[in-house]
């Protein structure tokens, strides 16, 4: 199938109030512009370089996301036009961000990301980290930065029941850490959820699916 097919097909699947963020890592700009021409405008990336080439050749209503794991030194190559950065894991980032947001006058949203799988090698908070840095002075006075959500990432495995165990965890810390709202923080997006498994992460609660594959072919 094409890639406006696939998209097409996933979105049928998704309800309304699920955003879908196209993952099109290591692909050409050529297939973007399939998915652009089909409608779709929100892109994931997890390299900041090839991000930013992308975003300069591309047309200027694409709402661009970070979905890798952010190196603190390359904030600044994003700074100025991405649209969200999901894989924010400690106040040291955030703070980088508020500085660099800061620079080019406006505030970016930022997900915070949760350690969810039983894999060694995925990053992310514990919930202690994340109550740690929600309530810290630090994190209250950042005025450039706006955390708008939490996102995971699941074990990679066929248990379906291991899947769903995890999308709930993260879901019931979701709820918990919702309240309260304040100018920097302000939770309604619930980033889980992949080719894989994002029918199930919808079930769990996700309000944003990240889908490569499944739209763009395997990489
Ligand atoms: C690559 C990637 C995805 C998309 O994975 P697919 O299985 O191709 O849909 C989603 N989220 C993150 C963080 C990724 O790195």
């Amino acid at each position: 199938m094409s890639i406006a097919a696939n998209l097409h097909q996933i979105q049928t699947t998704i309800p309304e109030n699920v955003t879908l963020v196209a993952v099109s890592k290591t692909k050409p700009v050529s297939d973007l512009m399939q998915a652009y021409q089909a409608g779709q405008r929100i892109f994931g990336e997890n390299k900041i370089q090839e991000m930013t080439k992308k975003w300069e050749q591309m047309p200027k209503d694409i709402q661009w996301h970070m979905i890798g794991h952010v190196q603190t030194n390359k904030v600044k190559y994003m700074a100025e036009y991405v649209s969200l950065i999901h894989g924010v894991d400690s106040l040291k980032l955030l703070q980088e961000i508020n500085k660099q947001a800061t620079k080019h006058n406006r505030i970016i949203d930022c997900l915070l990301q949760i350690y969810i799988a039983e894999e060694e090698s995925k990053f992310g908070l514990d919930e202690s980290e994340l109550n740690e840095i929600l309530n810290s002075t630090e994190y209250k006075s950042l005025q450039n930065i706006r955390v708008v959500g939490l996102m995971g990432m699941a074990t990679f495995t066929e248990n379906k029941t291991q899947i769903r165990k995890e999308f709930q965890y993260l879901k019931s810390l979701f709820d918990k850490y919702k309240q309260p709202s304040t100018n920097n923080r302000q939770l309604t997006i619930l980033s889980m959820g992949m080719s894989g498994d994002y029918q199930l992460a919808i079930e769990c609660g996700s309000t944003m699916v990240r889908i490569g594959s499944s739209i763009f072919g395997g990489r």
